[in-house]
């Protein structure tokens, strides 16, 4: 059923972030009270990594389980999940961001329940009411169900590649410029605007900022505090009834170049990047987003994205065409010679 109020907000419901908190997965289903048929969402490599650990202990606890094997973001792939999930009673997507999107999609439609058990800390995704799936050639983000509970284990997310984490940084300090994009839109669009969700979206941004320096690799307490600005992120958005906290025009040149590089590099490096060309724009203070982004160790020119220039520039131009009805600094979109300043002028391209 859909609600009738405005004001909806559907938040996660048992969040358990730390060191072993995988151990802890039936406990949380118990509490939750899950009955005991739960299918496994999983990639092939996420399934030796935590997925088969689920399994156990969820058996060892007198859960039935089954395990499907997720490939793609797309509705194939939800379809078969959905086509395994007939005795399923709530679904666990187990792994990154493709599983849990899979995962978050296929249970909203079955109507049942999902818990998000991330791998990486890659994206704010694993926290949020809203999946990315591939349609058309293209990827757009749909409205799903919030998961009802995350288990993220810092243990296993800290032996995923440092990379990921990095990106996870670069979706968070995108941030900043999507609240500026959303203020903008309420003064010139009287777009709804929620101070709770824009101060709580500002505010995870900032700490990833002001630790910048403690964020490393192979640091487990990294991870454990990426992870709790994921998750804040995804309320902040949770809050808002929408994806504005977390999503402005730095996700319109990502989307844009998933639509046109050869080889787009992961969503959080793009939006990093993002993020420094538009809060040039924005009249912010770019140099300190650029030397934030630097000091964790994601990308913050074309060169480290591994995408050639002229994409970058191709992808801002055209970033106002993604989501037109979100109004953004973008307007109606940037000339080629304004997307080259800004390019050139940031760093961004040499
Ligand atoms: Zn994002």
């Amino acid at each position: 059923m859909t609600p009738k109020s405005q004001k909806w907000m559907q938040l996660p419901r048992s969040i358990a972030i730390g060191h072993g908190t995988i151990a802890d997965t039936a406990c949380m289903c118990a509490e939750l009270k899950l009955d005991r048929r739960a299918l496994i969402v999983t990639g092939r490599k996420t399934r030796k990594i935590a997925g088969e650990s689920v399994s156990d202990i969820l058996e060892s606890d007198g859960f039935a389980t089954d395990i499907a094997i997720v490939t793609n973001a797309d509705q194939e792939n939800i379809d078969s999940v959905t086509g395994t999930a007939e005795n399923a009673s709530f679904l666990i997507g187990v792994g990154g961001g493709t599983v849990i999107d899979v995962a978050k999609l296929a249970s909203t439609q079955l109507d049942i329940p999902f818990l998000s058990v991330p791998t990486t800390a890659s994206h704010d995704g694993i926290a949020s009411m809203r999946a990315s799936i591939a349609r058309d050639g293209d990827t757009v983000s749909v409205p799903a169900q919030a998961p009802l509970g995350i288990i993220a284990d810092t243990a296993i997310i800290a032996r995923a590649p440092y990379r990921f984490l990095a990106s996870g940084c670069g979706d968070l300090i995108s941030n900043y410029t999507a609240v500026m994009d959303w203020q903008l839109a309420q003064r010139l669009r009287n777009v709804p605007y929620s101070e709770y969700a824009a101060a709580l979206s500002q505010m995870t941004a900032q700490i990833v900022m002001d630790a910048a320096d403690m964020i490393k690799p192979e640091l487990e307490e990294s991870v454990r505090l990426v992870l709790k600005a994921l998750v804040s992120s995804g309320v902040a958005m949770s809050i808002a009834g929408s994806s504005r906290p977390a999503s402005g025009s730095e996700h319109k040149f990502s989307h844009a170049l998933d639509r046109i590089a050869p080889e787009p590099a992961l969503h959080g490096e793009q939006c990093g990047v993002g993020t420094i060309m538009i809060m040039y724009l924005h009249g912010g203070n770019w140099q300190q987003i650029r030397d934030a982004l630097r000091m964790i160790g994601a990308p913050v020119t074309a060169r480290e994205l591994g995408i050639p220039d002229q994409y970058i520039i191709e992808a801002l131009v055209r970033a106002a065409e993604i989501r037109p009805e979100r109004y953004t600094i973008l307007g109606t979109g940037l000339t080629r010679d304004a997307a080259e300043n800004v390019a050139r002028i940031t760093g961004v391209v040499g």
